[in-house]
């Protein structure tokens, strides 16, 4: 697996330092409150268990599993709810847990979705962020690392599924994108 590994965009120790600072910003900012922390399926699996270990207050987690349609790679904006969440989130300050923002445009629709609901506040925390990448106005609370225009692999992120266990977050080399 790591032979396609063209370079280590960000290494093991600086995703734990950074996930353990998001971590404490979000104890300090969430000191009192009722938490439920959402991951998005798969990707931001392996982020939200790390984070959710360095946020030292009370919390309950639940997943969401999205898919936009088409398919192509490019996010159309369309999204469709593959598993919802299993309660009323009235009484919680939800925070989404995401991969990845890179259009925005399925944290925008994800964001309505649930301010629709009524919680009592959606913030969003992200490990990476493709900042020139945005299509729209939307922006998380809490970024890990803003990343060049590249496509990543590693601590959750795929390619056809493959490297979401990659311990480091990195780049692929082209001859990847040929093999089964
Ligand atoms: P957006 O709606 O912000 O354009 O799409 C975000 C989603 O696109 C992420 O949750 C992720 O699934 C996918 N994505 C965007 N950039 C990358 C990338 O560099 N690598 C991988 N593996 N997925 C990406």
């Amino acid at each position: 697996m790591e032979e396609y590994i063209a370079k280590v965009l960000i290494t093991r120790e600086a995703l734990g330092k950074r996930v353990a600072e998001l971590g404490a910003e979000i104890t300090r900012d969430y000191e009192g409150k009722n938490i439920l922390v959402l991951g998005i399926l798969k990707g931001a699996v392996p982020f939200m268990a790390d984070l959710i270990r360095e946020i030292k207050l009370p919390l309950t987690y639940d997943f969401m599993a999205l898919s936009s349609y088409g398919a192509s790679t490019q996010s159309s904006g369309v999204v469709r709810i593959l598993k919802d969440l299993e309660r009323s989130v009235e009484d919680v300050h939800i925070l989404i847990t995401e991969d990845i923002v890179d259009s925005g445009l399925t944290l925008k629709y994800l964001k309505e979705n649930l301010t629709a609901r009524n919680p009592l506040s959606v913030k969003v925390a992200t490990l990476l962020d493709k900042a020139t990448r945005r299509q729209v106005d939307v922006f998380p609370d809490y970024n890990g690392f803003t990343i060049p225009d590249e496509f990543v692999v590693g601590y959750g992120l795929d390619f056809n599924e493959q490297y979401r266990n990659l311990p480091y977050v990195g780049v692929l080399k082209q001859e990847a994108y040929k093999v089964d």
